[in-house]
């Protein structure tokens, strides 16, 4: 008897623990819904995997398997200069060798096995190339916002209409079906024209319509005009499939530093319900060392519980541990001297990683002040805790403007004009969320977007249902197609 076709679905994440883990959580979604459907992660890199991205991935179902590219060199470009976009992109280009021979012996190693698609992340479209040379169908998952998304589609018309820095226009940006947009809040690359990151960024989305579909991770309550408006059908624009919020409710515990990670679970357990607040910059964000001190004090001020993963300050770059989560120094070190002590029992300090989805499922946590990175948003939403919208960097300003003005499940705290938020306003705020009339209409709107969320995941759902949709469309595609060599 003749083996049966093996589909299998390829991913190519692009660097930092926020495009890997979505990702991942949508895979083992697909293979839930298709028995014979494989996922393979190749991962491209320019450093050696982290123990987090080791231990998460060691972690993943057997339908799932992965293989790391090896690391490309990027030493003819300043470290300390170029940005995480251009780094990105960069290793993309330089790993197309070792992804085409990866590509190669999976096909060549196993004859019943048909490659239905070649996932890649949103700076990712550059590898396009050479899924096409094994004529692969190509998707792009999207990690980040519908917002963001209907941007990254109008860009490249945008560039050429806009002369000027687009944080000089007068007048916000319309992108169909979005709120308008003033030019200061868009992400991070798109600040300075002039820049490689820019250039990459521009470079990389112009792509995004050669795409047989576009995955993203969010759902119609959460935002409503830009999902209805993508779904759409607009000639030579690909299907679009909102999917989530797909979160990781393990990663956790299967991360690194795990006597800790179980240590502030166990504190968790003793606060009463929902009288913490998590404080927590995401997997890459960093803080000067005057923020740190402020933030320290302003905790202390607002005489609340809080849980905070601590790093070790950064005064040039706000992301600086993206590539890495892990701080180089002591970053206990840095904080106010005796704060530990005068806050104890009260605060509890992580050292730079946590069991993030556990702390927001915990009954004891009650709000979150968070850097808007898109999944801790999700996360956040799913376990209908409230936020403080603490932008970084990357798109996470367009996050917490999306939070704070338009969904309303966020505080922002004002920045005052030497760049910092100052102690005075950080307990304001803090009080103000979690004892404060404010706080309480925040938590009954969050409410609602987690059971829009409970909604979309449901068992006839929006985001299950194309979750199935895919899943079937790439179990059958062998049907229709085989997998090419190249000529
Ligand atoms: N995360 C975690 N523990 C930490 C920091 C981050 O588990 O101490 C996880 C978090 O739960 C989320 C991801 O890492 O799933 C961070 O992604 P996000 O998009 O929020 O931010 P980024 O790290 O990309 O800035």
């Amino acid at each position: 008897a003749t083996t049966p076709p093996q589909p299998l679905v390829v991913m190519m994440p692009t660097q930092g623990m926020g495009h890997l883990i979505p990702m991942i959580e949508f895979a083992k979604r697909l293979v839930r819904h298709r028995d014979n459907l494989r996922v393979k992660f190749i991962i491209p890199t320019d450093s050696a995997p982290t123990k987090t991205q080791n231990a998460i991935l060691r972690s993943l179902p057997s339908a799932i398997s992965y293989t790391f590219l090896p690391p490309v060199s990027l030493s003819d470009y300043p470290f300390e200069t170029t940005k995480i976009e251009t780094i990105m992109a960069l290793t993309i280009l330089r790993s197309f060798p070792s992804l085409r021979s990866a590509l190669h012996d999976l096909i060549t190693s196993n004859s019943s096995l048909v490659v239905s698609a070649f996932v890649v992340d949103l700076f990712g479209t550059d590898a396009f190339d050479v899924a096409a040379e094994f004529n692969i169908p190509r998707y792009i998952f999207y990690p980040s916002t519908a917002t963001c998304l209907s941007f990254f589609l109008n860009l490249p018309k945008i560039d050429q209409s806009v002369q000027c820095e687009f944080r000089e226009l007068a007048e916000p940006i319309k992108i169909p079906g979005c709120v308008p947009i003033h030019g200061r809040d868009l992400l991070d690359p798109v600040q300075d024209r002039s820049n490689d990151a820019y250039k990459w960024v521009l470079h990389i989305v112009t792509r995004y319509r050669e795409a047989d579909g576009i995955i993203q991770n969010s759902f119609m309550e959460l935002e409503p005009g830009p999902v209805k408006e993508l779904l759409k059908d607009e000639p030579g624009r690909p299907p679009f499939y909102p999917v989530g919020p797909l979160v990781n409710l393990e990663c956790g515990r299967t991360g690194v530093e795990g006597e800790e990670n179980s240590e502030c679970l166990k504190w968790l357990d003793e606060q009463p319900a929902g009288s913490v607040l998590f404080v927590s910059f995401g997997s890459g964000g960093t803080l000067s060392s005057a923020q740190i001190d402020e933030l320290a004090h302003g905790l202390e001020m607002s005489e609340q519980r809080f849980l905070w993963v601590v790093r070790s300050p950064n005064d040039k770059v706000a992301n600086a541990s993206y590539f890495s989560a892990a701080s180089q120094a002591d970053p206990l070190a840095f904080l106010p001297k005796g704060f530990l002590e005068r806050t104890k029992g009260r605060g509890f300090a992580v050292l730079s990683w946590a069991p993030q989805p556990q702390i927001l499922a915990h009954e004891s946590t009650g709000g979150f002040l968070s850097h808007c990175g898109w999944n801790s948003t999700l996360e956040s939403v799913v376990n209908g805790v409230p936020f403080i919208a603490w932008p970084l960097f990357a798109e996470q300003k367009m996050n917490a403007v999306l939070l704070a003005e338009e969904a309303k499940v966020a505080l922002r705290p004002k920045v005052s004009e030497n760049g910092l938020v100052e102690r005075a306003e950080i307990a304001s705020v803090v009080k103000c969320l979690m004892e404060g009339e404010e706080g309480k209409k925040l938590r009954y709107r969050m409410k609602d977007l987690k059971e829009g969320a409970e909604r979309a995941l449901s068992e006839n759902g929006s985001s299950t249902n194309h979750i199935s949709h895919l899943a079937l469309k790439w179990s059958n595609y062998y049907k229709t197609k085989t997998t090419a060599l190249p000529n």
